[in-house]
């Protein structure tokens, strides 16, 4: 097997991993950074809205922390919220120095947005709604430039390496024709983003499977808080086109939401109407669905402020495809899987538990979020927590003592060759159809347990009979992922945040928690793992 060796190995070139990638870099370190498809290809490149950040005088940190706090569902760890937040305004001048131009107003100062759960207008964004493309363009061009970072284009991640202590020192991973290669290192940062696409409805792209999560979990580190994931209200729904994301600044500029009769009903559901919080929204979109019996609701922009198409080009541009005029056509819309609150659990600065690895960005779980992630939040803390890592990276600089093995994982025990043949694909839209039936923007504990079942029943059959290449490594991570979820959305009997439950409709003190799986080392530990209870205030991690 060939082998590549380096101070540091960032898995992922999104937000997070680029930005913790060039910092590490500017320390001196030579860094590889592996990335699943194209460089480019992850959430981050999709994100329309913004950063959120104060960047003017109107606004205080004390306002921003207090939003995030509220929308959080006291889940939040505020020493997280706090660092994250006062961290914004330098990561964004640290970006517009990298060259990134964000959209401002006539005086030349930075233009802002409001979006649900903001008291006030505080999200730069670029090109309108081009936020993430310009974030990730500038963040490709300075990590390609960069003289001690290589870039590993189409490398899957599978597994975390060893060294002979029990440090992490490398990845294995394969290329588009499973052929392996491990890479070595001092360090190994997980950088994955998100799993979205565990849902049948998701807005992410395909790279979004969970990797990084069911990669250090074989690791042996703790998740945590994975039953809370975030649906997007408003996804395009066409047959065949892609759920992409109608932004919450369309809602933000006047947008409404209607149902099938043409009557607005967010009112109904929230004093804030279409700016409620997300889950709220969703949930509302949700509702009305099934009582009219329709497959989604409609988004309306003929009362917004300005031209459509001028304030949204991205949006206008993917709807005209569908013959849908945005100024003049209700928008079909339901809710998406979309942001993964929950993660690898890990300290302000991106320490998991298992010596040598660390996790930032969507992959890991900081506390910043608590139950609800608040709109744009999510590339503040990977750009802030982003920089931060990289540096305490620098500072551990851990020297690669050589590799012993991966983890136990599927590398050492599918078996190549076998009589049956697996539809995979099946398998996976069985998933996903599961998983927005049982582990949706509604659940309760009869579903929950059922999905359970089959999800274990089908991560054995793949582990037992799939060939062992890059997409069957990628299906048992979507399904040790699912699982491990549907494991802690069963566990919290309650609703907070995203994490709703017919069964248990109200928030119950008793659950002001965290929920945590920590890994017990048998064979069996993805499937029969009970979840542990952790206090809120209580988050920082074994130093490795
Ligand atoms: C449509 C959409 C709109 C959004 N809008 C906003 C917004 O306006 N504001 C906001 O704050 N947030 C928004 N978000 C969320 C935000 O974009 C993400 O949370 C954030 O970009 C995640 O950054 P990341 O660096 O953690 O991961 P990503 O940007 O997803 O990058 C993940 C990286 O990991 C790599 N990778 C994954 N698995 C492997 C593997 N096995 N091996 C090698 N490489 C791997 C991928 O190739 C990729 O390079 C949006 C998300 C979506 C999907």
């Amino acid at each position: 097997m060939a082998s590549h060796a380096f101070d540091l190995i960032v898995v992922g070139g999104g937000a997070a991993g680029g930005v913790a990638a060039l910092e590490a870099a500017e320390a001196g370190h030579s860094v590889a950074l592996l990335t699943k498809s194209e460089p480019r290809e992850g959430n981050t490149r999709y994100a329309q809205g913004g950063v959120a950040a104060v960047l003017s005088s109107q606004d205080s940190f004390e306002d921003h922390v207090a939003d995030t706090l509220r929308l959080g569902c006291e889940l939040c760890e505020s020493s997280v919220v706090t660092e994250v937040i006062v961290g914004g305004p330098s990561v964004f001048e640290h970006l517009v120095d990298l060259g990134a131009q964000f959209d401002r107003d006539s005086n030349g100062d930075i233009a802002l947005s409001r979006e649900g759960g903001h008291s006030l207008p505080r999200v730069a964004h670029a090109r309108g709604d081009a936020t993430g493309a310009e974030i990730q363009h500038t963040l490709h061009r300075a990590l390609s430039q960069h003289p001690r970072i290589s870039v590993f284009p189409h490398q899957q991640a599978v597994d975390v390496l060893f060294d002979p202590e029990g440090c992490a020192a490398g990845v294995l991973a394969l290329d588009e024709k499973s052929a392996a290669l491990a890479f070595s290192a001092g360090q190994v940062l997980l950088a994955t983003g998100g799993s979205g696409h565990i849902w049948r409805e998701t807005t992410n792209p395909i790279i979004a499977t969970g990797d990084g999560v069911a990669m250090a979990w074989r690791a042996g580190a703790t998740l945590r808080d994975l039953e809370f994931f975030q649906f997007h209200p408003t996804c395009l729904y066409v047959a065949g086109a892609a759920r992409v994301l109608i932004s919450e600044i369309v809602r933000g500029a006047g947008g409404v939401l209607r149902d099938r009769h043409g009557e607005r009903f967010m009112a109904d559901f929230h004093p804030d109407a279409e700016l409620a919080p997300r889950d709220v929204v969703s949930r509302a979109v949700f509702t009305r669905m099934v009582e009219t019996e329709d497959t989604n609701c409609y988004l309306d922009l003929s009362e917004v402020d300005g031209d459509p198409h001028s304030l949204f080009p991205g949006i206008s541009r993917f709807c005209r495809a569908f013959g849908i005029d945005i100024a003049s056509d209700p928008i079909p819309v339901r809710p998406g899987a979309h942001y993964q609150i929950g993660g690898v659990r890990v300290d302000l600065d991106g320490r998991t538990d298992v010596p040598g690895l660390w996790a930032v960005g969507e992959v890991a779980s900081s506390g910043l979020h608590g139950a609800n992630r608040m709109g744009s939040n999510s590339l503040l803390e990977g750009l802030v927590l982003g920089v931060r890592t990289g540096r305490a990276i620098a500072a551990a600089g851990r020297a690669g003592a050589g590799i012993t093995g991966s983890t136990d994982t599927h590398v050492a025990t599918t078996p190549t060759t076998h009589s049956v043949t697996l539809n995979l694909q099946d398998i996976t839209y069985s998933m996903k159809s599961l998983m927005w039936r049982h582990m949706g923007v509604k659940r309760a504990g009869s579903g929950l347990a059922e999905a359970q079942e089959k999800l274990a029943f089908w991560a054995q059959v793949v582990q037992e009979l799939a060939p062992k290449e890059a997409r069957t490594f990628e299906l048992l991570n979507m399904l040790t992922v699912a699982h491990l979820a549907t494991t802690s959305a069963l566990a919290r009997e309650e609703s907070r945040g995203v994490h709703y439950r017919d069964d248990y409709p109200d928030r119950d003190e008793v659950w002001r928690c965290h929920t945590l799986l920590r890994a017990e080392h048998d064979k069996d530990r993805a499937f029969g793992t009970q979840p542990t209870q952790e206090p809120v205030g209580q988050a920082s991690v074994p130093t490795s």
